[in-house]
């Protein structure tokens, strides 16, 4: 398998630097088709006999990764593809043509021993269709298979009844997720204190062990493993948090994740925070597809932490620090958490965005049906001044900031 990820490298380097020549003559980088024929033409050259060792399936694969890692950047969606390192992953995609699936083992093309691996699903996997697997190796040393599988009608698992529930969720970055819905337990953030300093220690150590040493290369590893421990569990928590999510609501309401960075202005940890909103994100869009349930992103400058979000008042503070956790309206005495207030308000702009009521970025000019929705019975505040629009000032001074990422 090292051999055939290391292969796997070699064609993905060379054919890229093979494009990138034609880039300066030809001003092309080629086709798909003129690497498949650059690939024949290096697998007879004496220097690179070693590729017609391993299953020519991978390689080919690579090239159609390529291939797309190309047009992705035409299409202004990535960066330019870059060349890969043996330290970093690797991995090998094989095509139905080039595995084998029989009494729970995965045999691959030109190897002599079925994989021995640790199957940790419940369905057996004799009873998938499977159309490739992708062996991945970390950067750590562990080996991965995944398998994209076509499933069955009966495999297929219902899709969740409808619950006529709503909900609105306000990202933070101590908890993961603060539902509108005070019942529901809010989204925790695994606790990752601990693994992330062992994985500092590991640094530490690594640092100190001479470049290039065995040492060195075992501290690197310990450092990567911890780096692998710290994103599975965070990639779990999402897939478990906007499963529950999809399945106990009807309608999700969400902060568009930009305003959601600039309003919880704590530089570093808004970095980190928000490469698990954008996955959180990626997965409810995926899921409530899926389900058939609507998620609402609420992309408006609301200020959906200092407006009370009782449907009768929608008072808007002039200012409400950080380190308030909670506060009492002064247009109608509602106490208040922090983060439910906001996710409430997320809710009601959510709604609105719905019901195709765009309304304004103005404080309180949500519309009045979307207030309904939300929280029943819409009444006219009384005895209060407007709010006013202090929002219009804070706004200036956070889009200065604009987000590096
Ligand atoms: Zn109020």
């Amino acid at each position: 398998m090292s051999r055939t990820l290391g292969c796997v490298r070699v064609v993905w380097n060379q054919v890229l630097n093979w494009r990138k020549e034609r880039w300066a003559k030809e001003g092309t980088f080629g086709s798909y088709r003129d690497t498949s024929g650059y690939l024949t033409k290096l697998k007879r050259h004496p220097d690179f006999e070693f590729l017609r060792e391993v299953s020519a399936v991978p390689l080919q694969q690579a090239l159609r990764h390529q291939h797309r890692a190309f047009e992705s950047f035409y299409a202004k969606r990535s960066n330019f593809p870059r060349f890969k390192s043996r330290t970093h992953r690797g991995s090998a995609t094989f095509a139905k043509t080039a595995f084998k699936i029989r009494d729970g083992q995965l045999h691959l093309a030109k190897m002599e021993q079925p994989v021995r691996w640790v199957w940790s699903f419940d369905i057996p996997v004799d009873e998938l269709a499977v159309s490739s697997v992708t062996v991945t190796r970390e950067p750590d040393g562990s080996w991965w298979a995944a398998l994209c599988v076509e499933l069955s009608e009966e495999q297929t698992p219902e899709p969740p009844e409808p619950t006529g529930k709503a909900v609105g969720i306000d990202l933070g970055i101590h908890t993961f997720g603060t539902l509108s819905d005070e019942e529901a337990e809010p989204l925790e953030a695994p606790d990752l204190r601990r693994k992330e300093a062992n994985r500092q220690r590991y640094q530490r150590r690594m640092a100190r062990k001479r470049k290039g040493s065995a040492n060195r290369d075992k501290e690197r590893k310990k450092v990567a493993r911890a780096y692998r421990k710290e994103r599975q569990a965070r990639e779990d928590m999402l897939q478990k948090a906007t499963t529950r999510l999809v399945e106990e609501y009807d309608t999700i309401c969400v902060e568009d994740l930009h305003i959601a960075g600039l309003m919880k202005n704590r530089r570093i940890a808004r970095h980190i925070a928000r490469m698990g909103w954008s996955r959180f994100r990626r997965l409810l869009e995926i899921k409530c597809e899926r389900a058939g349930k609507r998620l609402a992103v609420v992309d408006r400058w609301e200020p959906t932490s200092k407006r009370c979000s009782n449907p009768g008042c929608g008072f808007v503070l002039d200012e409400l620090r950080l380190e308030v956790r909670k506060w009492t309206c002064p247009g109608c005495g509602a106490r208040h958490d922090r983060d439910v207030n906001a996710a409430k308000n997320i809710l009601a702009a959510g709604l609105a965005v719905l019901a195709g009521k765009r309304g304004s970025a103005a404080p309180g000019a949500l519309p009045n049906s979307a207030v309904d929705k939300a929280c029943g019975a819409y009444v006219r505040p009384r005895g209060l001044s407007p709010p006013r629009q202090r929002a219009a000032k804070q706004e200036t001074i956070l889009s200065d900031e604009v987000n590096p990422l």
